[in-house]
Parts: C-alpha cells; sequence; structure tokens
C-alpha cells in the first residue's frame, strides 16, 4: 500500500506545481462578473475591473457548505461546519458530536477520536456506505478495469457509464437518477473504517438524537 504524503511535502508539490504551470498567480477574491459586448467584466475584491474575452469559474466546494437551519441558532464555536476546522486536536477531552456519513464526517470522527475526544456520530442512513474495502478490486489487471472505469466514480460496472457522459445523456432519467444517487452518496474510504471501530455510530438518526439503530457496515 502507498505511504501516506506528509501534509508539508504535499503542499511544497503543489507550490512546485503552480510556481512552474501558472507563475503569474493572482490572489484575490472574485467578487462579480458580468457580460458586456467585448466578452466579460471581472470585478475584484478590491475594486478593481479586468476585462477578458472568456472566463473559466473552478471556485470549488470551500463556498458551498451546507449549515442545516436546526443549527442557526446555536453559536458557531459550538456547531462548526468540518471546513471550518483545523486542528482537531483542540477537542481533546470534550464531548463532539459528527453528523453525517461522508468523508468529511468520517475523517473528523476519526482524527477527533484519536485526539482523546469522546466522539459519536449520527448518520441519517441506515448504513454507513464504503468504498475500497478491497482495493485489489479496483487494481488488479485485468479485473479492476472491468468492474471500474479509470476516473473509478461509483460502484462496479455503473462506473463505466458514469465514466461516459455522452453515454450517460442517452439513458432514461429513472435509471440516470438511480445510478447518480448510488454513485455519489456519501461514502468513507475502507481505510477509515478500522480507526472508527471504537467510535459509536447511530446510524437512521435525523439530525438530533433519537433512538439508536443498529450500526450495519456495508461494502462496495
Ligand atoms: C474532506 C474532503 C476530502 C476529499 N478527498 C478527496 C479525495 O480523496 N480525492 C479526490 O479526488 N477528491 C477529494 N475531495 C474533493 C476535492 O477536494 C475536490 O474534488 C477538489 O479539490 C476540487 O478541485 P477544484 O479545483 O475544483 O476546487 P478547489 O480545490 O476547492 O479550488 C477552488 C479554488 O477557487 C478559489 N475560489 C473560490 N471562490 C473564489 C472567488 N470568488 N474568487 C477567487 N477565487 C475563488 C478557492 O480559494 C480555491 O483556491 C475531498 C474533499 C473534501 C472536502
Amino acid at each position: 500500500m502507498n505511504r501516506p504524503i506528509p501534509i508539508e511535502r504535499f503542499v511544497a508539490y503543489g507550490r512546485w506545481f503552480q510556481a512552474r504551470a501558472v507563475p503569474n498567480l493572482e490572489q484575490r477574491k472574485v467578487i462579480g462578473i458580468a457580460k458586456d459586448t467585448a466578452g466579460f467584466r471581472v470585478v475584484l475584491a478590491d475594486g478593481e475591473l479586468l476585462r477578458c474575452g472568456r472566463v473559466i469559474i473552478a471556485g470549488g466546494i470551500g463556498p458551498f457548505a451546507v449549515r442545516p437551519p436546526q443549527f442557526a441558532g446555536i453559536p458557531r464555536d459550538l456547531a462548526s461546519h468540518s471546513s471550518e476546522q483545523r486542528d482537531l486536536t483542540s477537542f481533546r477531552g470534550k464531548r463532539v458530536m459528527v453528523i453525517g456519513a461522508g468523508q468529511s464526517a468520517l475523517e473528523s470522527a476519526a482524527l477527533l477520536h484519536e485526539s482523546h475526544a469522546d466522539v459519536e456520530m449520527l448518520v441519517r442512513e441506515s448504513t454507513v456506505q464504503w468504498t475500497w474495502q478491497r482495493p485489489w478490486l479496483h487494481t488488479f489487471r485485468p479485473l479492476g478495469a472491468v468492474l471500474y472505469a479509470w476516473p473509478d466514480v461509483g460502484p462496479a460496472f455503473i462506473s463505466h457509464a458514469v465514466a461516459r457522459p455522452s453515454l450517460y445523456r442517452l439513458l432514461p432519467r429513472w435509471l440516470q437518477d438511480s445510478w447518480r444517487a448510488k454513485s455519489i452518496r456519501p461514502n468513507g474510504v475502507g481505510w477509515l473504517k478500522p480507526r472508527l471501530q471504537n467510535v459509536t455510530i447511530s446510524t437512521a438518526s435525523p439530525y438530533f438524537p433519537r433512538a439508536s439503530g443498529e450500526t450495519r457496515w456495508i461494502s462496495n
């Protein structure tokens, strides 16, 4: 198995790549884009206006962090979004509830547990979904290539349709919806599972605690 890359090395590589690929990087926030006859007007946070013929937006998921309305009345230092946390060791010795069962939730719970927080997870679905529990199914040739397309998004076989958008568009809508739900549902990567063995996970639960369902690990 590949060894994890230390964060410092990962960041240094990113900076090295950026310096060579896009040395003229602007690090200012875009607050508005408008079309005019000559192309686009791009407004930056410091008020400068840039003009350009084309715009490609690759804003990522950061601005779309969802904070459920149930938490609107709770101070942010008591109920935070996982993207706001940088160092989970600050929760050492505290009781923390993690809500959700995607990679962010599962990884946060593992790190909190390893930081000696008293952590519990609440999961709305009846099960926690895991991917890559048997890595050889993805990598062993030729089997891996038959089961999973190279982008490796979605369950076995369905992954081939997901990797071909032109084909996917031709499928009936009910099948698109069904495979979409299976392919991008919240899940965690298999190597996290052992790190959560001693964390209480209550499934079939809404955002707030109620009678716990049975925790059942399932694989794909
Ligand atoms: C916990 C977690 C784990 C993940 N693990 C994996 C994984 O293992 N493998 C994987 O493939 N993906 C993973 N992802 C998803 C991965 O982070 C994203 O798919 C990837 O970073 C998206 O790249 P991007 O370039 O689209 O966006 P980002 O990397 O988010 O980059 C967007 C950039 O746009 C900038 N930006 C946003 N708005 C503005 C603005 N108004 N003006 C100027 N700049 C702006 C942001 O500052 C940022 O630098 C994970 C995500 C999370 C949250």
